[in-house]
């Protein structure tokens, strides 16, 4: 998988993606990642990137065409003509290169290589960025991040190019930046043998419905099932006694179906402090709302 982000701060990636999961991604080739810098697109003197205000008012917008000399550098047409042409190569440098974007023996080095970018323009009036949204973009090839600056970026890129606006939050950053590095880091590790275990993703946070884990069988005791759209359970290691505070008993036990009950209870009893909103679209059983019924009586 490829991503490409267009920023006027270029030095803000030059260190995020070299820890952990991210740098073995990248190390092996599994995702690319491609920063480019905005003013790089200017003509005059001062690289000019924004311009005051139509209509007028606060601050200043970051102006239409960089945007669009970088996308035309990138071999990004607008939207229109992007949905049109079927046979499109938004990178057509790369597609003679192919292991610029891909590892080799990857299926993505086979022809027809004709990957279709997926552009995606942060801001904070974009639709919510969430772990089901991750999953979907995680099987997409290529990603292509537009970072604001300022007040934002000229409406007519996001008209004439973006797929869609993401916010990753109900607050306001002061760049996309940041936003664009949460937006990758959460959609690599869901890219296939980016994590060393394929099923970890799905019993996690936000995890998928449990109908749709084919392999839960393999005799760990996560999660009862999938996380289905829940929080978490707390986690714990070593020592089993800190600050006086003990490991829940369950936990050293041993018992395998007692664990799972366990656990199945915290998640429920942190999504509902936590985020009660997602239990309405998580997927529960029976038995989860009878431990919800008594979760909620305990409070009461
Ligand atoms: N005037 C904009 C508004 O009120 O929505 C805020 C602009 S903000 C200061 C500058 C840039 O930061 C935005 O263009 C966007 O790229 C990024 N940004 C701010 N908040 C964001 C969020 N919650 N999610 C994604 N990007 C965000």
């Amino acid at each position: 998988m490829r991503f490409d982000i267009v920023t006027i701060f270029p030095g803000f990636f030059a260190s995020i993606f070299e820890n952990g999961i991210l740098r073995r991604a990248l190390a092996e080739g599994l995702v690319t990642v491609e920063v480019h810098d905005l003013r790089a697109f200017t003509h005059d003197r001062h690289r000019t990137v924004d311009d005051r205000p139509f209509g007028g008012g606060e601050g200043m917008v970051l102006k239409p065409e960089p945007l669009a000399e970088a996308f035309a550098s990138l071999g990004i047409q607008p939207k229109a003509e992007r949905m049109k042409s079927t046979g499109f190569s938004p990178y057509a440098e790369a597609a003679t290169e192919p292991r610029a974007l891909a590892p080799e023996g990857s299926s993505l080095q086979e022809p027809p290589f004709a990957p279709r970018p997926l552009v995606i323009l942060l801001s904070a009036q974009g639709r919510p960025f969430t772990q089901a949204l991750a999953r979907e973009l995680a099987a997409t090839e290529c990603v292509v991040l537009v970072c604001g600056r300022y007040e934002g970026v000229d409406e007519r890129i996001n008209q004439l190019y973006c797929n869609m606006e993401l916010s990753i939050g109900d607050y306001v950053l002061s760049g996309g930046e940041l936003a664009a590095a949460v937006v990758i880091d959460a959609i690599m590790r869901l890219v296939p043998g980016v994590l060393g275990n394929e099923a970890s993703s799905e019993f996690e946070s936000f995890g998928v419905a449990d109908a749709e884990i084919a392999n839960a069988e393999d005799g760990v005791p996560r999660s009862q099932h999938g996380a289905g759209g829940l929080l978490d359970y707390p986690h714990y290691t070593r020592p089993a006694d800190f600050c006086g505070l003990r490991v829940p008993e369950t936990l050293l036990n041993g018992d395998h179906s007692e664990i799972r009950r366990w656990r199945r209870e915290q998640q429920l009893r942190k999504t509902l402090a936590n985020r009660p909103d997602l239990l309405e679209g998580a997927t529960l059983s029976k038995e989860d709302r009878k431990i919800l019924d008594a979760i909620r009586g305990e409070t009461e």
